[in-house]
């Protein structure tokens, strides 16, 4: 059975194509910049790859153009092959704590938590709409980003204002990256614990330009460090992670701003990129630091201390550790930040690491960094949300998940 995996922007549109339960990668690709004439086209099957400039004006002529192409390449014969398409839905609110089927239903509850996700929400209703257009008959199925959150209690994901305004309005935290922290939580239990569960305590770190730590225990999520939106916790590319929230306040008088305009200093303009003035790239904070740069050797430093800080924390509210996962685009690639942060909790959690071994780990291989004799498992493990996206379409379709 197909199974395709799409990751809807709001001008982009993600898509990877599997066969399963196989779990084999037929083909993959993206259109962005929908809604230019220089829109670009991309496509990779079969070790090739394809890139075409042309006009994307919508989503819809996006979906067109991967089914034309997916046909053209003979990768599918016959669309009925695509039986499910999943999608990737970045805020799934109160409302969903596993996958489901992406129904009217589904795209009304999705629609009412735009206020708290503004930016993908109608990008994912537009991804839904287009491929029900084109592909009719196939089962489309929704994965949410904040569902693996969903088993915190309520001593984790409240915040200590009055009550009923967190009732009143659905605050609490959400977090997010959720499809990334289950496909490494259940990926480290299968490949470092003999697939058993149970007892297992796991600190999962996705740290890409967007950051969060979660903390799982017997496979499900206890806490993770991400807030009500993709803000809060650790500090970010260009994101400040958790901040006293008056500085906010503070700020706005300074500066004579509103509070929108600080909101968007904070999410745009902080992080690595605010503190070390030169990007939110750790390709280039690192260069700058081995020059000597002061600012970037302060800010990779803050960036390492914040997780660090976050590791603690988990550590205790897990009764201790069983493994430290890294992933994501600066975890899975970047020695020198890994380095950084294990150093910073080596000595507490009693880590015994391979920094040898730590300097060849990137590119998508993973590892165990760990020497025998550390007392916490440390390991690199690329992470693959599309998998785990389409592994739920599949599920739901095969009657697996309900
Ligand atoms: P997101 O999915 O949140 O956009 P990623 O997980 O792809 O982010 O991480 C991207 C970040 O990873 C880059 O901004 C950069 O700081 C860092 N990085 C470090 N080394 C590499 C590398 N070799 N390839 C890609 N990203 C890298």
């Amino acid at each position: 059975m197909k199974v395709m995996a799409v990751n809807a922007g709001s001008s982009s549109l993600k898509y990877k194509l599997f066969e399963m339960p196989e779990e084999k990668v037929l083909c993959a690709g993206n259109a962005d910049r929908i809604g230019h004439e220089d829109a670009i086209f991309k496509i990779s099957h079969d070790g090739k790859k394809e890139e075409k400039v042309l006009p994307i004006m919508d989503h819809a002529t996006g979906v067109r153009l991967i089914i034309d192409a997916l046909m053209e390449k003979g990768i599918v014969k016959d669309l009925s092959e695509i039986e499910v398409v999943s999608h990737r839905v970045v805020q799934g609110g109160k409302y969903f704590s596993h996958s489901v089927v992406f129904d009217e239903d589904t795209a009304k509850k999705i629609d009412s938590l735009t206020p708290l996700d503004p930016l993908h929400a109608p990008a994912h209703l537009i991804g839904y709409r287009a491929f029900r257009k084109e592909l009719p008959d196939a089962l489309e199925t929704a994965v949410f980003d904040t569902a693996y959150h969903q088993s915190m209690e309520e001593e984790d994901y409240l915040f200590p204002i009055p009550l009923e305004l967190s009732k009143m309005y659905d605050i609490r935290r959400y977090g997010a990256h959720g499809t990334s922290h289950h496909y490494l939580v259940d990926k480290a239990i299968k490949d470092y614990f003999g697939g058993k569960a149970l007892g297992v305590r796991i600190i999962s770190c996705h740290i890409g330009s967007g950051a969060s730590l979660t903390a799982a225990r017997d496979g499900k999520c206890v806490a993770t460090s991400m807030g009500l939106t993709p803000l809060g916790g650790v500090m970010m590319g260009t994101r400040t992670g958790d901040l006293d929230p008056s500085v906010m306040d503070y700020l706005a008088d300074c500066l004579q701003k509103s509070c929108s305009e600080i909101y968007d200093i904070f999410n745009r303009k902080s992080g690595l990129l605010g503190v070390s003035g030169i990007s939110n790239d750790t390709r280039d904070i690192e260069a700058a630091a081995l020059k000597g740069d002061e600012r970037a050797i302060l800010s990779a430093k803050l960036f390492a201390r914040r997780i660090a800080d976050y590791v603690g924390q988990y550590y205790v509210r897990l009764g201790g550790a069983d493994m430290i996962v890294l992933s994501a685009g600066i975890g899975e690639n970047s020695p020198y930040f890994r380095k950084l942060i294990l150093e910073d909790i080596q000595e507490a959690l009693g880590l015994d690491i391979d920094y040898g071994l730590n300097e060849t780990v990137f590119g998508g291989k993973q590892a165990l960094l760990s020497k025998e004799g550390s007392k916490i498992k440390v390991a690199v493990i690329p992470t693959d949300e599309e998998l785990m996206i389409a592994r739920d379409g599949y599920l739901i379709k095969t009657g697996g998940l309900r």
